[in-house]
């Protein structure tokens, strides 16, 4: 299996037809950091940027992808859980998982900060680490019982957690309109 660049596949995800080389993957992961990056407006070099620490593959991908994107910016990223700037190790999983319970009427709570990470899958995050030889512990992220079911899902229909995200207004327009 090849990528579309020519080098051999080491990436294949489960949710799309295309195979990855852990370069073309790395910039695909980068380009949807980016994408949210740009809605909420860039960051400075005075900046100080702090990405949850939690051990999981989610915040561990972060903090690697943030600092290749920013590179050039010159800001300081940091670990931790108390900055300015506080970027939660937060997946497209976790978000799914927070916008179904919500309708479901189940508590989920979903960190405060700055959302750059809900474009990006748990398996994206793993698969990422992998390729760069980054370590983190096997936490998974997820909103309790809503998580679970949608992974369950998920392993059937690997598209769910995506097309949940990228309904997100759809599904909190909905959602104003049918509750008092
Ligand atoms: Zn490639």
């Amino acid at each position: 299996m090849r990528c579309a660049c020519g080098s051999k596949a080491t990436v294949f995800p489960k949710y799309t037809r295309l195979t990855y080389c852990g370069r073309c993957f790395s910039k695909l992961l980068e380009k949807r950091v980016k994408r949210e990056i740009r809605k909420r407006g860039t960051f400075s070099r005075e900046d100080i940027i702090t990405v949850e620490d939690d051990g999981s593959a989610v915040g561990q991908a972060c903090l690697h992808l943030l600092r290749q994107i920013l590179k050039d910016v010159g800001c300081r990223i940091t670990e931790g859980d108390n900055g300015k700037i506080f970027i939660p190790a937060w997946p497209a999983d976790s978000e799914a998982a927070f916008l179904i319970s919500k309708m479901a009427g189940i508590s989920c709570n979903r960190p405060k900060g700055i959302h750059l990470m809900t474009q990006i899958l748990i398996s994206d995050c793993e698969a990422y680490c992998k390729i760069h030889r980054i370590k983190y512990h096997n936490k998974r992220n997820s909103c309790g019982e809503t998580g679970s079911l949608l992974s369950h899902i998920s392993n059937e229909y690997p598209q769910t957690i995506f097309s949940i995200v990228r309904s997100k207004t759809k599904l909190e327009n909905w959602y104003a309109q049918n509750t008092y």
